[in-house]
């Protein structure tokens, strides 16, 4: 952990702008001010601690209490697809930890593992040895949705479709079944039980098993690693966003860019975040997740940050996201969108 830039500190809690000790120049970083909503001190904290840690208490309690209020429901299930064929740049930790957020704003919430990897699965502490009923019983054998969907044992109102290490053979079996591009889309049209959102974790290729998600769903939500390749492949993504939209599936379209592990002390970090900015000014949301050892650390212990430590600024960055995430929806409706 020590050799981890993004150890953590007492001042680590703190989202940026409150960080009263800022390890570089990171004051001009766009979207910097998107975790925290408040910028200038509260009168009222003279009167009590100042001190980051209790600053940062303060600030966590403010968030879960907003949790707690919850947020509007859509009017119908949003299907999401978290998709991008680059590996390692957070589709995972989006997927689980928005989910957990939105979940833990009243919402009730499915998180489809599509990933032969199976680490939503693990991330949310979901058994998916190679014997328990998963994804691929749903794809492959054509078994009901509510047949492998369990609860998430640690947040009401979420549940998992896990995926097994089966699902690696799914690429090439499904390549000769009928309506090989749609069989998720049947099984989540048929699944009875009232939910809010779906979540969809989709491997890093563009194969059928992606291909299936892009047909189920009607948003894709892109997470970009602020890095240096960051938007290399997102031309390959969007034209086959645009191919599903165009033959299979006419109300899919890119709702939402979650920039992720996001470090403020990096200049490159804040470059590559306006340029994604630059191109999609209505898609980008404006919380961006930071680099958190607490959100890399949480899968280890089968959980989501929002569970492994709520008051991180990792967890109160998704949360944060997710509260967007949940308002442009109501907001995409109203416009009749
Ligand atoms: P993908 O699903 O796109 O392959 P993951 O979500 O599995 O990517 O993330 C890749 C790795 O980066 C994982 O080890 C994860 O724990 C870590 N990671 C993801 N987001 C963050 C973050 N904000 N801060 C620190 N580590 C992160
Ligand atoms: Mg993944």
């Amino acid at each position: 952990m020590s050799s981890d830039v993004t150890a953590r500190t007492s001042a680590d809690p703190v989202p940026g702008p409150r960080d009263p000790y800022p390890s570089g120049p990171a004051g001009d970083e766009p979207g910097f001010h998107d975790v925290s909503r408040e910028t200038g001190p509260d009168p009222a904290d003279a009167l009590v601690d100042d001190t980051p840690i209790a600053r940062a208490a303060r600030q966590a309690v403010e968030t879960m209490g907003r949790a707690a209020e919850g947020l509007p429901r859509p009017a119908e299930t949003r299907v999401m697809v978290v998709a991008n064929q680059k590996g390692g740049v957070g589709k995972t930790t989006s997927t689980v930890n928005l989910a957990a957020a939105l979940a833990m704003h009243g919402a009730r919430v499915l998180v489809v593992d599509l990933d032969p990897q199976g680490n939503a699965s693990t991330a949310l502490g979901i058994d998916h040895h190679a014997s328990v009923p998963s994804i691929y019983d749903v794809l492959v054998e054509g078994k009901d949705l509510a047949e492998v969907v369990q609860p998430v044992v640690d947040v009401e109102g979420l549940f998992c479709a896990p995926a097994t290490i089966d699902l690696a053979g799914a690429e090439i079996e499904l390549v000769s079944l009928v309506a090989r591009e749609s069989r998720l889309q049947r099984a989540i049209n048929a699944y009875e039980q009232p939910l809010d959102y779906i979540l969809i974790d989709c491997p890093p290729s563009l194969g059928l098993l992606t291909v299936n998600a892009l047909v189920a769903g009607r948003e894709v939500v892109i997470p970009i690693q602020c890095e240096y390749y960051a938007l290399e492949g997102l031309g390959q993504l969007l034209r086959n966003v645009e191919l599903v939209r165009g033959h299979l599936n006419p109300h899919l379209h890119v709702s939402t860019i979650l920039l992720t592990m996001y470090d403020a002390r990096t200049r490159l970090a804040s470059q590559v975040a306006q340029e994604v900015r630059d191109h999609f000014p209505a898609e980008v949301l404006n919380t961006s997740i930071p680099r958190s050892v607490r959100i890399s650390e949480a899968p280890s212990y089968g959980q989501t940050v929002m569970t492994y430590d709520p008051g991180s600024t990792g967890a109160l960055s998704y949360l944060e996201a997710a509260r967007e995430i949940a308002l442009r929806g109501i907001a995409a409706e109203a416009k009749g969108a």
